[in-house]
């Protein structure tokens, strides 16, 4: 399996290049905001426990979150690869991350970067919020928030597989077309 964390800022377009790319490779996609959304919306327990913390723009907890995505390493059985869309956010989710997948005799091939400045993340996470029905998209405290917390406890995660080797770096602006381009010219050397 080709396993692929495609990472950056709240905005960047992790979601709309992931989908692309599970298409294109046949990954499983693992949307960490996704399945929370999802148990939200069902109202389960995991949800209860996540959504104060995601409707201030804050991480949920890493013991709630890399619980819940040991569950969905597992779905990965028949497909390529898995690209990793909004996790690891800390430095003990990557960890566990590694660890989780050393276990099944796998591991992180790449942690590919898309590269946004502030300024049009902002503008596309409020341009979002007019149509997603997201409450962390409609207050623009929450998203500066998000992109704060990016900051301060996220973007640490690119350093420990840069110490690997396995940094790659796209520019995350232009078209998404073209963008998924930028992405596919790195994934091809991987697979
Ligand atoms: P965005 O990247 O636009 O912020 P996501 O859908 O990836 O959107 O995440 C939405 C929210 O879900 C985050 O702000 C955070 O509260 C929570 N979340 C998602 N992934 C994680 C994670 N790996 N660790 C902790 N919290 C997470």
């Amino acid at each position: 399996m080709t396993n692929i964390i495609l990472f950056g800022p709240p905005g960047a377009g992790k979601g709309t290049q992931a989908e692309r790319i599970r298409d294109n490779y046949n990954f499983l996609h693992i949307s960490t905001g996704d399945v929370f959304r999802y148990n939200i919306k069902n109202e389960t327990e995991l949800g209860q426990r996540a959504k104060s913390f995601i409707d201030r723009g804050e991480l949920v907890p890493d013991d709630v979150t890399i619980k819940m995505l040991a569950g969905e390493i597992e779905k990965a059985d028949d497909k390529n690869g898995i690209i990793f869309d909004g996790f690891p956010r800390t430095k003990a989710q990557a960890d566990a991350l590694d660890d989780l997948l050393n276990e099944q005799n796998e591991k992180i091939d790449a942690l590919v970067s898309l590269n946004v400045d502030d300024e049009i993340l902002i503008g596309r996470l409020k341009e979002r919020g007019k149509t997603s029905g997201r409450k962390d998209d409609a207050d623009e405290n929450v998203i500066k928030n998000r992109i704060q917390v990016y900051y301060t406890e996220t973007e640490i995660v690119k350093d420990h597989y840069k110490q690997q080797g396995k940094l790659h770096q796209v520019d995350g602006v232009g078209s998404v077309q073209d963008i998924t381009k930028r992405l596919n010219n790195v994934i091809d050397q991987l697979i």
